[in-house]
Formats: C-alpha cells, structure tokens, sequence
C-alpha cells in the first residue's frame, strides 16, 4: 500500500508515519529528511536546498522528483510506503503520478491532517529530534521518559532543526496554503482523500489513520 500524509508543518505527519513504520512495516519517504541529509553531506543537491530551506522556501520541483524517485529504485516493489512532505506542489503531484506509474505502483490514500494554524507554531517551536536515530520529541507534548535522554536509543544527542523557528514556520505555512493546498482536489475527484483531525492526540491521530488503511 503507498500513501500521502497530507499537512502543513508541524501536522504531525513526521510523527504518524514513524508510528505506522514501527506498526506496519511501512517505509516512510520525508523529503525534508533526505534533504537535511543532503544538506548535512554537502551533496550538490545539498548546496541547492540549504538557503531555501532556511528561509522556509521551496526546493525546485525537479530536485525532489528526482530524489524520491532514486530512493523507490531502493525499495522493493511490495514495500509498502508513506510520502511525507511530498508532493508539495501540483508539478511534484504529476511527477509523482509518473514516477509510481513507471515502477508499477499507484496510490492508495492521500491523508489530510487538518489542524489549527495557531497550534502550528507551539508544535514547530518545541520540535527537537533525537540526532542518533531520528525519533521524534516535543517539549511539551512528548518529553523522552527520562530527561535528556532518548527512549528508544538512549542517546543525549538531541537536534532543533535550524527552520523551526517562528518566523520561517509562518513563511513555510504560507507556502501550504499557496502551493500544497491546492493540489488536493486531484486527489479528491480520485476518491482517495480522506480528512483526519489532526488536534486529537498522538494516539487518537494514529488510530483514525489505521481506520482508513483497513478499509483495503
Ligand atoms: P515539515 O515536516 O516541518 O513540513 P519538511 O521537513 O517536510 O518540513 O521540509 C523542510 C523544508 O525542506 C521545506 O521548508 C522545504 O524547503 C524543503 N522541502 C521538503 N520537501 C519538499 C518538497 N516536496 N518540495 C520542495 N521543498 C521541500
Ligand atoms: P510534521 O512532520 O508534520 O512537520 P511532526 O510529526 O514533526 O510534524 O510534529 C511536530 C511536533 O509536534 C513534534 O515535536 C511532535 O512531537 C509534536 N506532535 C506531533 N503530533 C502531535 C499531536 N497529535 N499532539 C501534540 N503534539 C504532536
Ligand atoms: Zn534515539
């Protein structure tokens, strides 16, 4: 099964698809990950993305495509996978239609957290991330068990991402409703959409999305 979690940042989506990784056995494709990565190796498409994603701006269509094509050829072809981040504009949302078609693959559901912009910003800011295996925390709405140190790892190396600051969130929201919103309703006439509340708590989020992937 392949599906989009659809969401403004700080949705919650980064947070879901770990859950169904673990859960199912999904494989989750975050292309804000594999351009940190990038970034982080000083790869060329590193070199393009950095000043872009600091200033809570999009990277060139065809940048994305590209990676999100390589990793597929990665994966085998019954490797179910979550898209995180990704399509984000209604280019990326045809490559994507090409890039499935041409492996054999095609969508199952696209997921729509809906959430309260105000919330946004309180989730973005107290974001941190654990720098040794990537699980997600927040400082107030999941704080590691014990303090300062990661509970599935056990590492103290904990990461702020340098985007997650209130003004780039605001240029990041703007950039949703301008240029991901919109791509929605290719989706819609499909009949594969369905809206989650993304307020509820982690829990309740997580069950209403294994609800729509029972239903095949
Ligand atoms: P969040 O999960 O908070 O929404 P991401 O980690 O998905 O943020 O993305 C961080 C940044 O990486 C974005 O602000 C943008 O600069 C870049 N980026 C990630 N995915 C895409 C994409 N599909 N298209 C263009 N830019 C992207
Ligand atoms: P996204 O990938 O959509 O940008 P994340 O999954 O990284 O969002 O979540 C943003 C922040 O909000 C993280 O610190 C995460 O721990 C927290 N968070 C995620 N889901 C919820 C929720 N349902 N309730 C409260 N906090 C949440
Ligand atoms: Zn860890």
């Amino acid at each position: 099964m392949d599906i989009i979690l659809l969401g403004p940042p700080g949705a919650g989506k980064g947070t879901q698809a770990g859950l169904l990784e673990n859960k199912f056995g999904m494989v989750q494709l975050s292309t804000g990950d594999m351009l940190r990565a990038a970034v982080k190796a000083g790869t060329e498409v590193g070199l393009k993305a950095k000043a872009l994603m600091d200033a809570g701006e999009l990277v060139p269509d065809e940048v994305v495509s590209g990676i999100i094509g390589d990793k597929l050829d990665e994966l085998g072809s019954d490797q179910g996978v979550i898209f995180d981040g990704y399509p984000r504009t209604a280019t990326q949302a045809v490559s994507l239609d090409e890039i499935l078609a041409e492996r054999g693959r095609k969508l199952d559901h696209v997921i729509e957290l809906v959430v309260d912009e105000d919330a946004l910003v309180v989730r973005i800011t107290g974001r941190f991330t654990c720098g040794n295996c990537g699980e997600g925390y927040h400082d107030t709405f999941k704080q590691p068990a014990k303090a300062d140190v990661c509970d599935v790892c056990g590492s103290s190396d904990f990461k702020r991402r340098p985007d997650d600051n209130e003004e780039t969130v605001r240029t990041r929201m703007t950039e949703y409703r301008a240029k991901t919103q919109p791509i929605l309703p290719i989706y819609e006439e499909r009949g594969i959409v369905t809206k989650i509340d993304g307020m509820g708590s982690m829990d309740d989020v997580s069950q209403a999305i294994e609800a729509v992937l029972a239903q095949n």
